[in-house]
C-alpha cells in the first residue's frame, strides 16, 4: 500500500496525534532518491516501532554553494512506488519554504554541530554538518518520533546527531543500521546515479580501500596507509582515509594527501571505523567499515 503524503507539519502532527494515538513512532530522514539503503533503514524503523515516517527532504542547508543541492536527484513517485513495498506509514515530503521560511536568506538561530563537525567529512565540507543538525533537529521536533534510524554508511552523521539529542536533550533514540551495498562492494548511493562510464568501475576503490585496510590491522595507521594506497589509482581523487573510535568519533590516523596524522591509541579494545571518502567523476563518494581495534 502506497504511504500517505504530507506535507503539511501541522496536519502531520495531527495525524499522528489522532490517527496513531499512543503508537510507537520511528522517523527515517531521507533526501529520497531512495535505494535499497534507505528501504533497509525503514525496515528496520518497522521491526522497532508501530509508526514508520519517512521524510524525503532535500536539505538545502548541508549543500555549500558549488555543490549538487540543484542537480540532487528528486523522483517521489519513485519514491513512493518503492515506499509502499516496505511498511512505510506515512511520508513527510516538506517544502524548502517550510522547513526554512526565511529561505533563501538563513536561520537566525542555528546549532553548533561541535568538534566532530570540523574533522574528516566536515574538513572538506565546513558548513555541511551545521546544515545536517539543523535539519534535522526541526524533523525531530515536527515529527516527535520515538526513535529515529540513521545509516551507518554516514557515521559521522549518526555521531554528531547522537551528540546533539545527548546534549539537547532531545527524547529520542538515535538507531544506526548497517551498510547496504550492491554485490560487487560498492555501497548504494542516491550520488551513484552520477556515475558515468568507467567510474562505476572506478568507484569499487572505496570498497577495496577497506578491504585492504581491514588486512593490517596491526596499527590504525597501518589500515589507513593501505586503504589510501588502494584510493591513489587513475579515476578516483582520494580524500581521506581515516580511523576514529565510535563511541567519540576521535581520530586514531586520518592520511589526506598532504598529511599523515597518528594520534594515541586508548587502551584495551574497542569499536571503531575505518572510513574512506573520494571523489571519482562528479561524485563524491564515502564508505566505512566497523572494526574492534
Ligand atoms: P540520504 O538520503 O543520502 O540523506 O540518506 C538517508 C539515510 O540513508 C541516511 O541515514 C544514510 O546514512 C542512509 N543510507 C544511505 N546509503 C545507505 C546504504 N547504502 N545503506 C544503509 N543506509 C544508507
Amino acid at each position: 500500500m502506497q504511504p500517505r503524503v504530507i506535507d503539511d507539519p501541522h496536519e502531520l502532527r495531527s495525524i499522528l496525534r489522532v490517527g496513531y494515538q499512543g503508537r510507537k513512532v520511528a522517523l527515517v530522514p531521507t533526501m529520497g532518491a531512495l535505494h535499497e539503503g534507505h528501504l533497509s533503514l525503514v525496515a528496520k524503523a518497522k521491526e522497532l516501532a508501530e509508526v514508520v515516517v519517512v521524510s524525503v527532504f532535500v536539505n538545502p542547508t548541508q549543500f555549500a554553494p558549488g555543490e549538487d543541492f540543484e542537480s540532487y536527484p528528486r523522483d517521489l513517485e519513485a519514491d513512493l512506488a518503492a515506499l509502499s513495498k516496505c511498511g512505510a506509514d506515512l511520508v513527510f515530503a516538506p517544502s524548502v519554504a517550510t522547513m526554512y521560511p526565511n529561505y533563501p536568506g538563513v536561520d537566525q538561530v542555528t546549532i553548533n554541530p561541535g568538534p566532530t563537525a570540523t574533522i574528516l567529512e566536515g574538513a572538506t565540507r565546513p558548513t555541511h554538518f551545521a546544515g545536517v543538525a539543523q535539519v534535522v533537529a526541526k524533523l525531530l521536533h515536527l515529527v516527535s518520533p520515538d526513535l529515529a534510524v540513521f545509516g551507518q554508511k554516514d557515521a559521522q552523521q549518526v555521531s554528531i546527531v547522537r551528540q546533539m539529542v545527548k546534549d539537547l536533550a532531545f527524547p529520542v533514540d538515535i538507531v544506526e543500521a548497517p551498510i547496504i551495498r550492491d554485490a560487487d562492494g560498492l555501497a548504494l548511493s542516491s550520488r551513484n546515479m552520477y556515475l558515468v562510464g568507467n567510474e562505476r568501475q572506478d568507484a569499487l576503490a572505496l570498497s577495496r580501500a577497506l578491504q585492504a585496510g581491514l588486512g593490517e590491522m596491526h596499527s590504525p595507521l597501518a589500515m589507513a596507509t593501505a586503504a589510501f594506497e588502494i584510493l591513489s589509482v587513475p579515476g578516483v581523487q582520494p580524500d581521506y582515509a581515516a580511523v576514529v573510535t565510535a563511541a567519540s568519533f576521535d581520530r586514531l590516523a586520518v592520511i589526506t594527501k598532504d598529511s599523515v596524522e597518528e594520534f594515541a591509541v586508548p587502551d584495551g579494545p574497542q569499536d571503531c571505523y575505518l572510513l574512506v571518502a573520494a571523489k571519482v567523476g562528479r561524485a563524491r563518494l564515502i564508505d566505512n567499515v566497523k572494526v574492534v581495534i
